[in-house]
């Protein structure tokens, strides 16, 4: 990210900054202090800032402080819940950064079957206790992933076609305004906010805390499968999966087969599909309904079964952990084989053993919700589909991966139709567009005007004020 450049005079920063400190329950840190280095990661490592101060907020009304104090001191603001950014936002030169990560209570209420979160959790925090109830929440596919950033995009994780998207879930917000106002938003109060930060990304203001409805649906019948990497194979999974039973979510991560324990030492390395499945309802049905992914192709190795949700999340265990990335992504209703093929002929060139492209099948319950109910309005796409160049090493420049990153999403970006505000980079004005169609874009204008018009929250895929 770039370094912003402020007005604040530095001596009477310093004494406000003092001023700051003192009426906050949780702590401020300033480069030099001993922790600052530690708190000032994030998870994508491609970004390294050093925020000129963090609020770790303990409260939201350490929130609300360190907003006025941004206002009043005309400072540069960055938000940041789980650290996931892949445009880099929450970590950003010069800001004063609101750090919510300390903020991860969740409270289920089994009678109501709701759960409030704070906006510091991630999917991880909110699976055990809601399983625990015997409850789910559909959030995304890695524990890490922070409910903040997760949810005001959308949130298209492993129950996305039985329960719909986070945000389909989420009955109200509390959430500190541009004005420094603690407020809450829902169908019945500030309904225009509520409907602008279910898919608005985090464009209209810092939610503290989340107010879900859970679904009934402590197990499922999930896990993997692995199968070739084939034209045939991938066609099938295509086909079948925006309209396979409403209770089976899958991802196909086209990759190298990585080590683990059900996968065979000699698959190792070698160019496969393999589909994460998460079957809500009886393991039965889920045999069921997996039974076209197996008839595609003998599997190379498998393993499913019953198990509670929150296990899950071991799939993706890896990008749970701190690593680079290099993303390009896209809704699409068609991808032909000349898609496919170009697909197959990157993965197998990949320049990393951690990169992959990977395919999901939607519909079902998250095509169910009206496109103008939430901004999150690509309700009817068949596929999401991400080019993902990964590695760890933190002495490799990454140029190898974002060139391969690069040609493969040349050769697939005239099949979009559309793309996930969350699965953006920061790639430009016309791209953060097509993450909404244009009445949608409007509306969403509308209401960063009414309660963000002078753009405090800009460190997102902005929503500029402005016409
Ligand atoms: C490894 C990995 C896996 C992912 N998997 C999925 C997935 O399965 N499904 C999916 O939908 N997405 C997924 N994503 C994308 C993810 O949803 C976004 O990157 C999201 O922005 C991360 O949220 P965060 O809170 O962790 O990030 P942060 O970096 O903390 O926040 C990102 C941005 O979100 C906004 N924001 C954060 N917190 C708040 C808040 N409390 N109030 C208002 N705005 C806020 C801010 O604009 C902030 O800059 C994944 C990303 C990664 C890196």
């Amino acid at each position: 990210m770039t370094t912003q450049t402020t007005s604040v005079d530095t001596m009477a920063a310093a004494t406000s900054i003092h001023d700051l400190e003192s009426r906050l329950v949780g702590e401020l840190l300033r480069p030099g202090d001993e922790t600052y280095d530690d708190v000032r990661q994030v998870q994508i490592r491609t970004f390294d800032a050093r925020p000129a101060i963090i609020v770790r907020a303990a409260y939201p009304g350490d929130v609300v402080e360190a907003v006025r104090f941004a206002r009043a001191h005309h400072w540069p603001l960055a938000v940041r819940s789980g650290g996931h950014s892949l445009g880099g936002f929450s970590a950003v030169d010069g800001t004063i950064t609101i750090d919510l990560s300390l903020m991860k209570k969740v409270t289920v209420d089994p009678q109501r079957g709701t759960a409030r979160v704070q906006a510091g959790a991630n999917s991880g925090d909110i699976a055990g206790p809601a399983e625990a109830y015997g409850f789910a929440l559909s959030t995304g596919d890695t524990s890490s992933v922070g409910v903040g950033g997760l949810t005001t995009g959308g949130g298209i994780g492993w129950m996305a076609r039985k329960y719909g998207l986070a945000i389909d879930n989420l009955r109200a917000v509390e959430m500190v305004t541009a004005e420094g106002r603690l407020i809450r938003a829902s169908a019945t109060q500030h309904a225009d906010l509520f409907w602008a930060v279910r898919g608005g990304g985090g464009n209209f203001g810092i939610i503290t805390e989340f107010e879900f409805q859970l679904a009934p649906a402590g197990s499922i019948y999930g896990g993997a499968i692995v199968l070739p990497a084939t034209r045939e194979v991938i066609r099938g999974y295509l086909d079948y999966t925006p309209v396979a039973p409403e209770g089976l979510t899958t991802i196909a991560f086209m990759m190298a087969a990585p080590p683990a324990p059900f996968i065979p030492e000699e698959l190792v390395g070698q160019l496969v599909v393999l589909v994460g499945v998460c079957f809500v309802g009886d393991p039965e049905e889920g045999e069921r309904a997996l039974a076209p992914l197996r008839a595609l192709a003998e599997p190379l190795a498998e393993a499913v079964g019953a198990m509670p949700y929150p296990a899950m999340f071991a799939l993706t265990e890896e990008a749970s952990k701190p690593h680079r990335v290099s993303l390009r992504s896209m809704f699409s209703d068609e991808l032909p084989d000349d898609a496919i093929d170009a697909m197959i002929s990157s993965a197998t060139n990949a320049t990393s053993p951690m990169s992959m492209v990977q395919l999901r099948g939607l519909g079902g319950a998250l095509a169910k919700v009206p496109a103008d109910a939430t901004a999150f309005a690509h309700r009817e796409r068949k596929y999401l589909v991400a080019v993902i160049g990964l590695w760890v090493d933190e002495t490799d420049d990454g140029v190898a991966h974002r060139r391969w990153t690069q040609e493969l999403w040349e050769e697939l970006k005239q099949y979009a139709d559309g793309v996930y505000v969350n699965f953006l980079e920061q790639e430009g004005d016309a791209r953060i567009r097509e993450a909404y169609p244009a009445g949608t874009y409007d509306r969403l204008v509308d209401v960063k005007r009414r309660y963000d018009p002078e753009n405090v929250f800009r460190f997102n895929q902005n929503i500029k004020p402005a016409a």
